[in-house]
């Protein structure tokens, strides 16, 4: 990162570092994780099927199947709808790499549409002037929690016979228009990454209301064998397994399950905490030269409040994005960056011929944004400090 000019100053803000994006991990999963290990039981067993029902049950879908992350989700749920070498996907740019990278690995071409610059998610739009010939699939990503506009999307797969697969990494919660994230598209995606509203350390699920996709996916997921194989180190005895396709590791272990099965019970006790600390953000930067997350929505929609994403005013300001970033590390708080457009890493860029100007209101978000500490751990303490820095910071800086 760049040097600062000047030290914004002094003694930081905190003694001690603030993560950015710390698991709040109590006693239950402590206990439980104890329990499979002291069963001897670590692998795929009892333990993750508890957390498939909750899960399931969560998202109102028909069937979820627990992975070993969202990557494998994506990746799964891609090959289940069978997609060719030539086909398209549309995505947006506003993403993590691994939502395009899974198109890429399931034979496909990502394809990328702008997004909408207030929601931050795929223009329905934008997307709808990318579909060719080609296009198989559509790929939104309800992006920081906020559901993407799914009424416009599901038309589009109507009109056009697209599959929907939903990339929900930060979606857990989420509504669109009434209806619950999960049970919407053709396939939807979670993460329960370290830093996602509930946590396995690595684990995602997949949902569905097609039980071809159901039983396709958990073949893939475990070596291509016959579903039985889920069952062939029970006490049911001996049986044997068919592989019939060249499959993946994928499936999920009883230990990250069972930390799974416990942070759901706390997922909407997490959410309101994670509500109290958005909205103090959101009283609290009024006067900055900087734009908060908007707060207009569908009806019917529920945000996830997974990240809290703050865009610098530069024009208003004497520091890059990345200096104000450093300055808040010198006050020993931990921020992120959700995302640099992906049309603007080399890999994207050079494959597939992106510049720079293609997708205006991505890179507009891509140069702008900061994201907050918004785990469901952090004190009231922790919140003050969050804001004090940044008022620090910015007061000092301001043009
Ligand atoms: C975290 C994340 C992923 C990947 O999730 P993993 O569980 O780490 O594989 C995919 N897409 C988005 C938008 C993410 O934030």
């Amino acid at each position: 990162m760049n040097k600062l000019p000047v030290m914004a100053g002094g003694k930081p803000v905190r003694d001690t570092y603030l993560i950015f994006g710390n698991p709040a991990i109590e006693q239950s999963e402590i206990d439980d994780v104890a329990d499979s290990l002291k069963s001897g039981w670590l692998g795929t067993g009892p333990k993750v099927k508890r957390f498939e029902t909750a899960f399931r049950d969560y998202a109102r879908a028909k069937y979820a199947i627990a992975v070993n992350s969202c990557t494998a989700a994506l990746h799964l749920s891609l090959l289940a709808i069978g997609l060719e070498p030539g086909d398209e996907v549309i995505t947006t740019p506003m993403t993590f790499t691994a939502t395009a990278a899974a198109v890429i690995h399931s034979g496909a071409k990502p394809v990328f549409a702008d997004i909408d610059r207030q929601t931050m998610n795929i223009s329905p739009d934008a997307a709808e002037s990318r579909i060719t010939e080609k296009t198989k699939a559509i790929v939104p990503v309800h992006f920081a929690g906020r559901p993407c506009d799914m009424q416009s999307i599901m038309r589009l797969s109507q009109h056009h016979g697209l599959k929907i697969v939903e990339d929900a990494a930060h979606a857990i919660e989420t509504q669109a228009q009434g209806r619950k994230v999960g049970s919407i598209g053709d396939l939807t995606c979670f993460s329960f990454y370290v830093t996602k509203n509930i946590v396995t350390g690595e684990g995602g699920m997949v949902t569905t209301e097609n039980c071809n996709y159901a039983d396709r996916i958990k073949i893939l997921a475990l070596h291509g064998m016959t579903k039985d194989a889920w069952h062939r180190f029970s006490d049911e005895g001996f049986k044997h397994y068919q592989v019939i396709y060249p499959g993946f590791k994928y499936n999920m272990m009883d230990i990250q399950a069972a930390i799974g099965y416990n942070q759901l019970q706390r997922i909407e006790k997490y959410s309101i905490r994670r509500e109290a600390v958005w909205q103090r953000y959101n009283e609290s930067f009024k006067d900055l030269p900087v734009i908060m997350p908007s707060d207009d929505m569908l009806p019917g929609d529920r945000h996830a409040r997974h990240l809290y994403t703050l865009l610098l005013k530069s024009e208003e300001l004497k520091i890059t994005r990345d200096q104000f970033m450093d300055a808040l590390h010198k006050e020993n708080i931990g921020t992120g960056v959700h995302y640099i457009a992906l049309h603007l890493h080399p890999y994207y860029s050079e494959k597939y011929n992106l510049k720079r100007g293609m997708f205006p209101n991505a890179e507009y978000i891509s140069d702008r944004t900061v994201s907050l500490p918004l785990s469901a751990k952090l004190t009231d303490d922790d919140v003050e400090d969050v804001i004090e820095a940044v008022h620090k910071i910015l007061n000092y800086y301001a043009k």
